[in-house]
């Protein structure tokens, strides 16, 4: 099913959750991050060498950054809430699915969860604010059109969601999905594909996951069935990390090490869309 990455959506859902059944009922709220002290730290790029940032130099202060980690551990609890049908911009999908696992049972839920804490922690200290869709994985939902909604309301400068692919088992690498105009969107299609690309360069230059070999074409597809892409309006791309049904790309998505690799990549495409250059490791 290569037409149904782990993007969610009616058609999509069968891909995504080709291995998960779909639930929830819900009650993720929308969590304003503050302190980064239960990640693991690290210098973030753009930070110097041995030092904090002073508050003057941090290269995200006054940045709002929206991330949307997809699903949530409960989603499979409550498939009445999770199968609900939403308007996404374009057509009906359902509220949300369960996102797929590796064979071991890893869960994309908690793989999206902890490089978007990763994450956070790296732009909290780089000066931004920092919204997320959802404050654990213990939860069911919110809805994909109430993410959207939360991280528009944010006023991000920017937005990721993060996922990883149920695909074939023989196919390798990350896709970063890219919005069409559909109306609510239209002002933000060329700021998006330009962050998609910032997003692509990013993986390839600071991370071993490969291009996708198996869905879009030189990592990228666009999609007009996504309620996380129609309904935004602010710049925003879905990426699908890797393909947690490959061997290869499993062994790789569950490393707490490969988990902070990737959050470092989103971190400098960030910083590269928002300021125009790339960071300093
Ligand atoms: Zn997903």
């Amino acid at each position: 099913m290569l037409a149904a990455a782990c993007g969610t959506g009616t058609a999509t859902a069968q891909a995504h959750s080709r291995d998960h059944a779909a639930t929830g009922s819900a009650t993720a709220a929308a969590a304003t991050t503050r302190s980064p002290s239960t990640h693991r730290a690290r210098r973030a790029p753009g930070a110097p060498a041995g030092a904090q940032a002073t508050a003057a130099r941090k290269p995200l202060a006054g940045k709002t950054i929206g991330i949307d980690p997809g699903h949530n551990g409960r989603n499979k609890d409550d498939p009445s809430y999770i199968n609900k049908q939403i308007w996404n911009g374009r057509n009906w999908e359902s509220c949300d699915t369960t996102g797929t696992e590796t064979d071991g049972g890893y869960t994309e839920a908690k793989f999206n969860f902890n490089v978007a804490s990763d994450l956070r922690g790296d732009l909290q200290q780089l000066g931004a604010r920092v919204v997320l869709t959802r404050p654990d994985n213990r939860g069911v939902g919110p809805c994909v059109n109430r993410r959207a909604r939360i991280l528009n309301r944010a006023h991000s400068s920017v937005a990721i969601d993060i996922h990883a692919d149920g695909g074939p088992a023989s196919g390798r690498g990350f896709t970063v999905l890219e919005p069409v105009a559909d109306g609510p969107n239209n002002h933000v299609i060329k700021s998006s594909i330009r962050f998609g690309s910032d997003v692509r360069s990013a993986l390839l230059k600071y991370t071993r996951m490969p291009e996708s070999d198996y869905y879009g074409h030189n990592g990228v597809i666009l999609r007009d069935d996504l309620a996380g892409l129609n309904l935004a309006t602010q710049p925003k791309i879905l990426i699908e990390t890797g393909n947690m049904r490959n061997a290869t790309d499993a062994r790789l998505l569950v490393q707490t090490w490969f988990q902070k690799r990737l959050a470092l990549a989103f971190t400098h495409a960030i910083l590269r869309f928002l300021t125009g250059r790339w960071g300093h490791v």
